[in-house]
């Protein structure tokens, strides 16, 4: 387009008395001054038919740098807003997933937890059974100490004086039933 209107414009203008435009050189500075909208005014058809060429040429040019900063900018703005719609969508897919694994976590998890409680019930059952049977309550805090145990865990005391004194209180409960019983 640009070479055929410079071309047509030297044909037009060329061999006319007082043309601007007398070589294929002039025609082609001409087209691009024209296409680029650059006001030099230095070349410039004087004949009905440049002009008409050069009308032709001012809107097409003009159009076709339209159309191309547009699509160019409608390409940019295309691709930038799919990059990021792109990026969103594998953000959101992501936290789907993340979600999703979170969701099965959490049911294994409360699984498992259900599952230790029950363990843990389990133990404290047989622990407590333990106790009841073999447990040695101090006298001095009444804190539940193991059996075998030579202090209390809490305060301390000495388990054998407290086991003796258990005893020793038995044995004098024990004495004075026998008593109450034989009297
Ligand atoms: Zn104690």
């Amino acid at each position: 387009m640009f070479t055929a209107a410079a071309v047509a414009m030297y044909y037009v203008e060329g061999d006319v008395k007082g043309s601007k435009i007398t070589s294929l050189g002039d025609a082609f500075w001409w087209a691009i001054a024209t296409v680029a909208t650059v006001p030099y005014g230095d070349v410039y058809p004087v004949t009905t038919e440049g002009r008409i060429i050069a009308g032709f040429f001012m809107i097409a040019g003009v159009a076709i740098l339209w159309v191309l900063i547009t699509t160019v900018g409608g390409n940019m703005i295309e691709s930038r807003i799919r990059s990021k719609l792109e990026a969103e969508s594998t953000r959101n897919i992501q936290e789907e997933e993340k979600i999703e694994k979170l969701q099965i976590t959490t049911k294994e998890e409360l699984d498992s937890l259900v599952a230790s409680i029950s363990n843990l019930r389990t133990e404290l059952l047989t622990i407590l059974t333990i106790v009841s049977e073999f447990n040695v309550i101090c006298n001095a805090c009444k804190h539940g100490n193991p059996n075998g145990s030579l202090f209390c865990n809490s305060c301390g005391s000495s388990i054998e004086s407290i086991l003796a004194d258990t005893k020793i209180e038995k044995l004098a409960k024990a004495s004075s039933k026998d008593k109450e019983l034989g009297t």
